[in-house]
Parts: structure tokens; C-alpha cells; sequence
């Protein structure tokens, strides 16, 4: 750890707050579509996995009478259940289907390129090596969508025999959340491998992940310390932790909270790198802030590397089962009647 710097607050202790940081269009999207359902139908709503990798938020959702599940099949008939942000298999939406279930789809619509782009490719007769965690919830939906021609190529594993048909006809794709120099050392090994591998023609690594890098990247370099807010299972978060060590910072870890932070880790840091992973809410932020001024870490910097705009439009499904339920409502002359609007079907 580096000695505390000039210009700072207190003996020169600082904060360097990252932006972008925290909630992505996504998970901002899907947090909010399951908000419209619970006050659309009322509790229970089902969701399928986590509805984005962040503890808080989930426990926030239970405690409104969200209940998530691991499987489709513990879920009551008839019920409405949510697909999360990390998409699914196909082989899921027919099992949602087949329990006579109201589906609403909350999937990234960056991840539902990626499932696009990998189907595209099947059809053409491609082989695709797709460069993702394994057992993340995400990659198992990627790899669903042709388990037999989509290969998994674990970020640092050693790429070994994967069974390709024809070399000259192979493509890499990746998880949306990926570290992006990591997945430049992985496709570069990937092509000595495979002389003629394609490219995705864009990347597959989203906007909000890159942003998130970029602005840790920037002030790394200048940081002792560098606290990233997120759950443990939330891949993108853990990203950031190691591209702030690659990139500079004396250390680095990722908390779920203020509540996790250790006073040790302040010992001799004068500036205390903040940012937060894409499912993070804000608030965890400003409590770990408070925590850190607390401590003298009073004076805050941001660092801005992107302005983001982007924002997604919530599932149609929704959209339709708003507009018939006070159809129903307005003929019923009951606007607290709770039914499964003709729109989802069961
Ligand atoms: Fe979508 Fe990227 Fe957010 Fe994942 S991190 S939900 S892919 S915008």
C-alpha cells in the first residue's frame, strides 16, 4: 500500500468515486419489471433464479412477496413466474410452458443478443466457443440454445480438444459481463488455436460492464485502496476487483455493504478508491461512503470516464396485461380485481 497523498482531505486521505458505476439499463429493467408484476397480480410472484446476482435487492423483493426459485417445477400451476436478467435456455421458456405458468420475460436484451447471434450462427453450421463462467446463470442460458455446437472456454483454462466439426467454420462468442482485456488474451489464444475463428460483429461484452472497467482502470493507478460494492456472485463485480489490482490499486476488494468493510484495510491508505457492480444499488454506495467519512475519507472525487444514457423498454408482456387489466377492471368496476389477463397465458 502507498503512502497517503498530497491534496487530499484529512493527512490526505481522499476518495475516488467511479462513474459509471451500479445499476445497469438491465437490471434496472428487471428490478422494475418485478415491481410491476408484484403491483399488477399482488404477491406471490414467482422469479426463476435471482432476478440480478445483488443479495440486497433480492431480500428487498422477498420482503415484498417475490419468492425465487431454482427450478420451474416448484412452482405452483397457474402462478406468474419472471425469467431473470441472465435469460434462459429454450429448454426453460417450454418447461414454463408446459406447467401452465404466465410467463414474463426479464432478460437483458444484451444477453438475448448474444442467444440471437449464437442461434444465427448454429444455422450457418458454425461451431461457436462461447468465453464465460462456468455454471453462471447466463452461460448455462447461452449454451442452451444448441448445448451439442456451443463449446464453454473457461476464461483462464487452458483451451483443450472441444470437439469442433470443421475449423474453418468456428466463431467465438462471450458472457456479457467478461473482464475486457482477459477476453482479448482468451480469443488470442483461442486463434492460435483455431487459425480461422470468427468474430462476433459486435461486441458481446456489454456497454455497462466496459464503462464500469474503464472508469476502475482509470483511477486504479492512484488508488490504495479500491472498494468494489457487490455480491459475491455477481461475475461482473468480481471483474472489477481484478482489473483494479491488474491496473494498479495497492488492494482491492468487493463488499456487500459498509457493514463488511475492515477497518485494517485502511491502514496507511490515502486514497480509497468506490464503484459498484452493475446490480448494486446506489444506497449500499452511500452508506459505504458514509463508513469511509466516518474515517476522514471525507473528500470525494468523482471520476467520469462515460455519461450513460441507455434504457430499456420493460417486456411486452407487462405492457399488455396493464392495458387489459383496467379493460377488465373498468368493465368489472373493480380496479382491485387480481386475475391473469387472456395475454399471458396459463
Ligand atoms: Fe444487461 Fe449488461 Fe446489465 Fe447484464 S450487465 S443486465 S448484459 S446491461
Amino acid at each position: 500500500m502507498g503512502s497517503p497523498k498530497p491534496g487530499g482531505g484529512t493527512d490526505g486521505r481522499r476518495v475516488l468515486l467511479a462513474a459509471p458505476r451500479g445499476f445497469c439499463a438491465g437490471v434496472e429493467r428487471a428490478v422494475t419489471t418485478v415491481e410491476e408484476a408484484l403491483e399488477l397480480y399482488g404477491a406471490p410472484i414467482y422469479v426463476r433464479r435471482q432476478i440480478v446476482h445483488n443479495k440486497h435487492v433480492v431480500h428487498a423483493l422477498e420482503r415484498q412477496g417475490v419468492i425465487f426459485v431454482d427450478e420451474i417445477e416448484s412452482i405452483p400451476e397457474g402462478s406468474i413466474v419472471i425469467i431473470s436478467a441472465h435469460g434462459v435456455a429454450p429448454s426453460v421458456h417450454q418447461e414454463v410452458a408446459r406447467s401452465q405458468l404466465g410467463a414474463i420475460d426479464a432478460t437483458c436484451p444484451l444477453v438475448t443478443k448474444v442467444h440471437n447471434e449464437a442461434r444465427r450462427y448454429i444455422s450457418d453450421d458454425y461451431d461457436v466457443l462461447l468465453i464465460g463462467e462456468e455454471g453462471h446463470d447466463e452461460v448455462l442460458g447461452t449454451l442452451g440454445q444448441a448445448p451439442e455446437r456451443i463449446h464453454l472456454v473457461n476464461e483462464s483454462d487452458d483451451v483443450v480438444d472441444m470437439g469442433v466439426r470443421d475449423e474453418s467454420k468456428v466463431v467465438w462468442l462471450s458472457q456479457t459481463t467478461l473482464s475486457v482485456d482477459e477476453t482479448a488474451k482468451t480469443v488470442a489464444r483461442l486463434k492460435r488455436i483455431f487459425p480461422l475463428l470468427e468474430s462476433p460483429p459486435s461486441d458481446d461484452i456489454c456497454y455497462a460492464a466496459q464503462n464500469r472497467q474503464a472508469a476502475v482502470k482509470q483511477m486504479a493507478p492512484e488508488c490504495d485502496l479500491l472498494i468494489v460494492v457487490g455480491s459475491k456472485n455477481s461475475h461482473n463485480s468480481s471483474r472489477l476487483v481484478s482489473v483494479a489490482l491488474e491496473y494498479g490499486a495497492g488492494s482491492a476488494y468487493l463488499v456487500d455493504g459498509a457493514m463488511e468493510m475492515d477497518e485494517d484495510w485502511l491502514r496507511g491508505a490515502g486514497t480509497v478508491g468506490v464503484t459498484s457492480g452493475a446490480s448494486a444499488p446506489e444506497f449500499l454506495v452511500d452508506g459505504l461512503l458514509e463508513w469511509l467519512a466516518e474515517r476522514c475519507y471525507d473528500e470525494i472525487e468523482v471520476v467520469r470516464t462515460a455519461t450513460e444514457s441507455q434504457k430499456f423498454a420493460l417486456p411486452r408482456e407487462l405492457g399488455r396485461a396493464r392495458d387489459e387489466l383496467l379493460n377488465f377492471a373498468r368493465m368489472d368496476g373493480d380496479e382491485t380485481q387480481r386475475g391473469l389477463p387472456p395475454s399471458i397465458e396459463v
